[in-house]
């Protein structure tokens, strides 16, 4: 049965439990899908996830005034129990029981199924191993239930990608979900691929010296490989809580981020067009055994160099890259093209014959 026929099939069924009885559950079905699509037109899973969802509210405490048909709590024995009245805010989300009904069922028929295609995913596999550190349900309200009011966060990105606001310490909070959805979502993927897109165009328009020393430098986190399974954390929320080393370092030291798959397809090309990687990143030299492990189960196997910050490097990242870039020129290398997250990473010293950007509106690195 296609999912069409299970709308029509749906549509034929009355659902005493729903208060909505005069409206065919199939216009329901689109309504919610279509106005997901005007608010996120690139999320095509969340039109999906429209089209066949289902209802479910907090329990243990007050019922909010802004859940759908809330009159009907009143024939509910827990709308007069002052143990189930108490107000519930900044909890955590994993802290909260949510109703089970006959949606529920639905979910577990997806998520068995997203399972199963996570299972024949092959090891790095970049879904699979997002989709397993990813809370199944993420707030896009308020703790009140309400939808917050944003300063417009697309202009937000567009400014910290540009490199107009500068030194910022953290997301916005208004503006956590945005980045949340924009980084799991196909824009990210797609603004990351037409970056390796460009520069493979202009990698493959070079003629190389043939001696060795061409060379292409790659930062490496949000770069070469992505931290979206630790950004993803509730205690991380994409960037809108105060950045925490110790945390990040922990991460860091299991070496399990995946690649960022544009970049793996771009160092893919550049190997057999003779081109020698330099990895450069701002990582201590302590963390050099779990990093060069890392680089490796992502796909990236070889290397010339994997340059790490010791402890006689000072200054600010985009001194300490321009150093060590001025460094690899000294010796002899060229750098053709140098590719980062940061701006930190491209401007400075012998920055490179061409540098590219691929976002990052999840953190700002002087
Ligand atoms: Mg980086």
């Amino acid at each position: 049965m296609g999912i069409w026929e299970c709308c029509e099939l749906l549509n034929n069924i009355v659902d005493e439990s729903d208060p909505d009885l005069d409206e065919p559950q199939i216009k329901h079905l689109l309504q919610t899908a279509e106005a997901i699509r005007k608010d996120y037109p690139d999320e095509d899973w969340l039109h999906l996830t429209g089209l066949i969802h289902g209802d479910t509210f907090p329990v243990g405490c007050a019922f909010d005034e802004s859940i759908v048909h809330h009159k009907y709590f009143k024939e509910n024995p827990d709308f007069n129990n002052p143990k189930y009245n108490n107000k519930y805010e900044g909890c955590g989300l994993e802290k909260v029981l949510m109703s089970w009904g006959h949606d529920d069922y639905m979910l577990i028929v997806v998520f068995l199924f997203l399972a199963t295609v996570s299972a024949t995913c092959h090891e790095n596999c970049f879904i699979k191993q997002v989709v397993e550190q990813i809370h199944l349900l993420r707030p896009r309200s308020g703790a009140a239930g309400y939808r917050l009011e944003v300063a417009n966060c697309q202009s937000w990105r567009l400014a910290v990608e540009t490199n107009n606001i500068r030194n910022w310490k953290m997301v916005p909070g208004e503006c956590e979900n945005y980045v949340g959805h924009y980084m799991l979502g196909k824009q990210y993927r797609d603004d990351c691929e037409i970056v390796a897109d460009l520069a493979i165009e202009y990698a493959k328009s070079l003629t190389l010296a043939g001696d060795g020393k061409d060379i292409w430098v790659f930062d490496i986190d949000e770069t070469t490989l992505s931290n979206l399974p630790y950004y993803a954390r509730s205690d991380v929320l994409f960037g809108a809580i105060p950045y925490n080393s110790t945390l990040f370092n922990e991460w860091v030291a299991e070496g399990t981020a995946p690649p960022v798959p544009a970049s793996l397809r771009l160092y893919r090309t550049l190997l057999p067009l003779g081109f020698k990687i330099v990895f450069l990143t701002g990582s201590s030299q302590r963390l050099k055994a779990s990093r060069a492990s890392n680089l490796k189960a992502a796909g990236y196997h070889t290397w010339e160099k994997l340059i790490l910050r010791g402890e006689a490097d000072e200054g600010t990242a985009m001194v300490y890259k321009s150093n060590k870039r001025t460094e690899l020129v000294n010796s002899g290398y060229r750098i053709l093209g140098n590719m980062g997250d940061q701006w930190s990473d491209i401007l400075g010293e012998n920055s490179g014959n061409r540098t590219f950007k691929v976002p990052d509106p999840m953190y700002y690195i002087a």
